[in-house]
């Protein structure tokens, strides 16, 4: 099964305490598809401007990713500028130039209209409800977003909660939209406005999948070292979107395992700048990153009598 992303295709110049990157391949959509393209097929929804170096997508393309559903606009690319100081947890966003994505407005294909798993990756919560509503029946729609639109269009936000069936967002953007500062309190809030998951990150210390009557942990792989954490939340979500449409399982069983995925696919991610660890993994590396992950967090119990 295939997956639709709408989200952004972006240039990221990026700041860590272990180098500087100038306008290379980032952006929500382009990190969930390299990420969720190992597990299955991807079609991409969105726009870039004149100025992208459309062929540093050829790597992604050769891996069957479908950009039929990217328009080329006159104008500017999406352009993100972020820095990350020695708490390699929080971005710091120094500049946003949103490019011809403030003109946008998605068309997608008639063939990508049945796609059965819709990621709405962080964007414009209006071109978010745009792409949902041209979808005919989805099994599966997840959605994301960042601070930048929690401040700036939160009624649409709040709108596209009773829409979507997966929210996944990290531990600051879950208490920026509740203003609950507990994350259970945060995830309940969530689920009280209509999705039935909502998966909140943590970076380095793991990510939560919160149910109305359970909840899951997963820890993040412990790296020896984590080089750029841009695009991190992204590829949680490919490998976990991923793995739910290679496997067509949406049981809590597998949702667990998606989860593990996401943050296998996550750790990949950090450990080079932009999509170029997402690049160069391969699948027997990603199994064994999967039964490690089963080792680090497998024990037996044995309770005193
Ligand atoms: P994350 O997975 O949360 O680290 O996402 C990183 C990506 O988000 C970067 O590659 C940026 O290009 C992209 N990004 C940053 N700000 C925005 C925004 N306001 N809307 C959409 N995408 C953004």
């Amino acid at each position: 099964m295939s997956v639709l992303v709408v989200g952004s295709v972006a240039l990221d110049s990026v700041e860590t305490p272990f180098g500087k990157a100038d306008d290379v391949l980032g952006g929500s959509a382009n990190f969930f598809s390299a990420s969720a393209s190992l597990l299955t097929k991807v079609s991409v929804v969105g726009v870039v401007g004149s100025d992208y170096p459309i062929e540093k997508l050829d790597p992604l393309k050769k891996r069957g990713v479908d950009f039929s559903g990217l328009e080329r606009a006159e104008g500017a690319s999406f352009r993100w500028r972020g820095r990350y100081r020695h708490d390699l947890n929080s971005a710091e966003t120094l500049e946003t130039h949103l490019g011809v994505f403030s003109h946008f407005s998605p068309k997608i294909p008639e063939k990508l209209r049945d796609s059965q798993y819709v990621f709405l990756a962080n964007i414009d919560p209006r071109l978010q409800m745009d792409v949902l509503e041209q979808i005919k029946k989805p099994r599966l729609v997840a959605f994301d977003t960042m601070n930048f639109w929690i401040q700036s269009r939160r009624p649409d936000l709040l709108r596209l909660l009773s829409r979507v069936d997966l929210v996944t967002l990290n531990d600051a953007e879950a208490r920026q939209l509740t203003e609950k500062f507990n994350l259970v309190q945060a995830a309940q809030w969530i689920l009280a406005r209509g999705p039935r998951h909502v998966i909140i990150k943590k970076g380095e210390h793991g990510a939560f999948m919160f149910t109305e009557s359970s909840i899951f942990f997963a820890p993040a792989f412990p790296l020896e070292s984590v080089f750029d954490p841009t695009g991190a939340g992204d590829s949680f979500a490919g490998g976990f979107i991923g793995y739910l449409a290679m496997t067509g399982d949406l049981s809590e069983a597998n949702m667990r395992r998606a989860v593990i995925y996401g943050s296998v696919m996550g750790s990949f991610a950090v450990e080079k700048f932009s999509i170029d660890r997402l690049l160069s993994v391969t699948r027997p590396e990603i199994d064994q990153r999967v039964r490690d992950m089963r080792r680090l967090i497998t024990f037996e119990e044995d309770l005193p009598a």
